[in-house]
């Protein structure tokens, strides 16, 4: 690794965490440079959900360190960790379904981004939801709310994407779509962590892929050398 790598934006070193007395992550280690995609995958229950959950300050980190641009954030809470640029898109959507596509933007200012550069980020990645700014959200196509999603995440300027289940329920085409305004989105230097349960179109968008059971990172590198991990994992091997 040379000097000239850029300087993550995320790095989590020994992370242990979990709820009260129960252990779920028992020493993570993950690096999510700028500008890059890095893909999260393991199998139900291996605690991506929860490393989200430290990231963003929802859960408390009891040993290890987190680091965000270089500053350590370990301890840190959500709103401290929003203000630092983190921003998540949780499972299941984040918007509202009964404001329309402008308010949802709307709804996402702050952090010193106004309404019209709030849409103009919004619109200028997802034209699709420029042209459906008066429709409520929740006649939306799923892909369109995993778009509004994103849109209303990018409007914050986030340092940092955290991604959950982005393609849970959606058909096989539009997550291939939606992966690659992800990709799009990397442009701008934010750091994006994509948590799935399923490789599945990871594999071709991820710069690096992290294989994540029991709490621990299996196996970590570029997509197309975790083939074997992944089987293994999936295969109960
Ligand atoms: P999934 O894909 O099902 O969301 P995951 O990899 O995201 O799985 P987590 O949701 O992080 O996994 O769960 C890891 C472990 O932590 C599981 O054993 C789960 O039962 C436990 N767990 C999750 N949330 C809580 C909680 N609020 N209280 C106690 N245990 C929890």
């Amino acid at each position: 690794m040379g000097s000239e790598l850029p300087s993550p934006v995320l790095e989590l070193t020994g992370v242990r965490a979990g709820y009260g007395r129960i252990q779920v992550l028992h020493g993570v280690d993950l690096i999510v440079p700028r500008g890059t995609i890095v893909g999260l995958l393991g199998p139900n229950g291996a605690g991506k959900s929860t490393t989200i959950g430290v990231i963003s300050g929802q859960v408390p980190t009891s040993t290890g360190a987190v680091t965000m641009l270089g500053h350590d954030v370990t301890g840190a809470g959500a709103d401290a960790l929003a203000r630092a640029g983190v921003c998540t898109i949780p499972e299941g959507r984040g918007m509202f379904p009964n404001l329309t596509v402008d308010e949802n933007v709307w709804m996402f200012t702050h952090r010193g981004v106004s309404t019209r550069e709030a849409r103009d980020i919004a619109y200028d990645h997802f034209p699709v939801l420029a042209e459906r700014r008066s429709m409520m959200a929740g006649r939306l196509s799923g892909g369109e709310q995993q778009m509004l999603a994103l849109a209303r995440a990018l409007a914050t300027r986030p340092s940092l994407l955290l991604l959950d289940e982005l393609s849970m329920g959606l058909a096989p085409i539009i997550v291939e779509q939606l992966y690659e305004q992800v990709a799009a989105v990397t442009a701008g230097g934010v750091g994006i962590l994509l948590v799935e349960q399923f490789a599945g179109h990871v594999l071709d968008v991820a710069d690096q892929v992290a294989v994540m059971v029991n709490g621990r990172i299996r196996a970590a590198g570029r997509p197309h050398e975790m083939a074997e991990a992944l089987s293994g994992v999936y295969l109960g091997g």
